[in-house]
């Protein structure tokens, strides 16, 4: 695509044509190893039947039917989504940053009827989310999104009515419970681009008790975190947190586009016909895949070798001291490693790395990967990061980590 695309990406010289399991193959016949499923996407990997057969199925029968209908498919989805989160109505959205839009959206109507429904901007109108975290790239979910490199000059005026607070700092909470302006407090329980960040589950609870004593919603972006990445469905089960609002993407049609906002309680009921709309959002086509990722991750099991998995990882990882390896950080599959390029022989950032990976030319005598090289993530200038096929094989992470030891100790 060099050339055709808009390089808005900076994309690695890579191009692929297919994929099995966590195998991906560029069209040179290339094989690699891969540790990114298209940015934590690929739940079931690459050529997964089941969903691969759900989603021929479907396109025989009806792809697209118009949000003016309801679809088999998009009910039987979301009855069964709304029962594994026990959240309680849904709006669909195409991506991330959609499903935070309408969480933004919402946030701001509850906002605007606590208030008594003021004529101009309501009085409760102000969304405080965390420093370091990313909500998406329209211009409202970047108000949200903590983090300077984020709202460039180039793409101002953001929209106002945005703050951001520090996770783990107690005393902005003692200021955010007694702030009348605050409509939603919006966190991510493992900051994601912002370098793979757990944030504290004391914390955590305190920051939404302190929203519920403003009188405002709080919000979980799983976009990252949710659709069983980091070991349960969604990431905040394990903070002991109930959001209002959850909003997931990523993983949730296991790569055919698709975002969700969930609501429940005070937030069940805000939206009424007409409020929020999208053409293709929610199609039978993306409910029949996502449907075939649910079924997958409700297998007895699924969860927990998420878990043991990411933990496994974490401790390999650990247990190799590596000079240049600073940190190793992480929930589930979601993994975050600081390296420091002063303890390199040759200072490399993330991105290099990166790159040296997708080089790589694994050589293991008698073993399929001939060849192969690894795809990585990073999150930040020192940070890489390991987001998986939740079902990677224990081979598959066995030769990635080989070679992921291979290049850090050449550095
Ligand atoms: N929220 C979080 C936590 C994310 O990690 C991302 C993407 O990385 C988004 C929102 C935006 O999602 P999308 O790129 O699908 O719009």
């Amino acid at each position: 695509m060099a050339g055709v695309v808009v390089n808005n990406y900076g994309s690695l010289p890579v191009t692929f044509e297919s994929g099995k399991g966590a195998v991906l193959c560029d069209i040179h016949g290339k094989k690699y190893i891969d540790f990114v499923a298209g940015i934590g996407v690929n739940c079931l990997g690459h050529g997964h039947e089941a969903l691969v057969q759900a989603i021929r199925d479907q396109a025989q029968k009806a792809i697209h039917v118009s949000n003016y209908y309801l679809s088999d498919k998009g009910c039987a989805f979301i009855e069964k989504l709304l029962r594994i989160t026990r959240m309680e109505h849904a709006y669909f959205g195409n991506s991330g940053a959609e499903a935070n839009e309408a969480a933004i959206k919402l946030a701001r109507k509850y906002g605007w009827l606590q208030s008594g429904s003021p004529e101009g901007t309501a009085k409760r109108h102000v969304i405080v989310s965390l420093e370091r975290s990313f909500h998406g790239r329209t211009l409202a979910s970047l108000s949200a999104t903590g983090q300077d490199k984020f709202h460039p000059p180039a793409f101002a005026p953001y929209p106002q009515g945005f703050r951001t607070i520090k996770a783990g700092d107690y005393a902005a909470l003692d200021s955010l419970a007694l702030d009348e302006t605050v409509c939603a407090l919006f966190l991510e329980c493992v900051q994601g681009e912002g370098g793979v960040h757990v944030i504290d589950p004391a914390w955590a609870k305190a920051a939404c008790a302190a929203a519920a004593k403003a009188g405002a919603l709080v919000v979980v972006d799983e976009v990252q975190t949710g659709v069983g990445r980091t070991g349960t469905f969604l990431a905040s089960e394990q903070f002991g947190i109930e959001p209002d609002v959850v909003t997931l993407a990523k993983g949730l049609a296991g790569g055919v586009p698709a975002g969700v906002c969930l609501f429940r309680g005070r937030a069940r009921d805000v939206f009424v016909a007409g409020d929020h709309q999208s053409t293709f959002a929610g199609n039978p086509l993306v409910c029949a895949a996502g449907l075939a990722v649910l079924d997958e991750l409700c297998k007895d099991g699924f969860f927990a070798r998420v878990k043991t998995l990411g933990e496994a990882i974490k401790s390999q990882i650990a247990a190799w001291n590596i000079p240049c390896v600073t940190e190793v950080r992480g929930m589930g599959l979601m993994i975050g490693i600081d390296v420091d390029g002063a303890r390199m022989k040759q200072p490399k950032n993330a991105a290099a790395i990166q790159k040296l990976c997708i080089d790589y030319r694994f050589d293991e005598a008698g073993k399929n990967w001939g060849g192969a090289g690894l795809c990585i993530s990073t999150a930040g200038e020192n940070t890489l990061r390991f987001l998986p096929p939740l079902v990677i094989t224990d081979e598959e992470v066995e030769a990635g980590l080989k070679i992921f030891k291979q290049v850090l100790t050449a550095l």
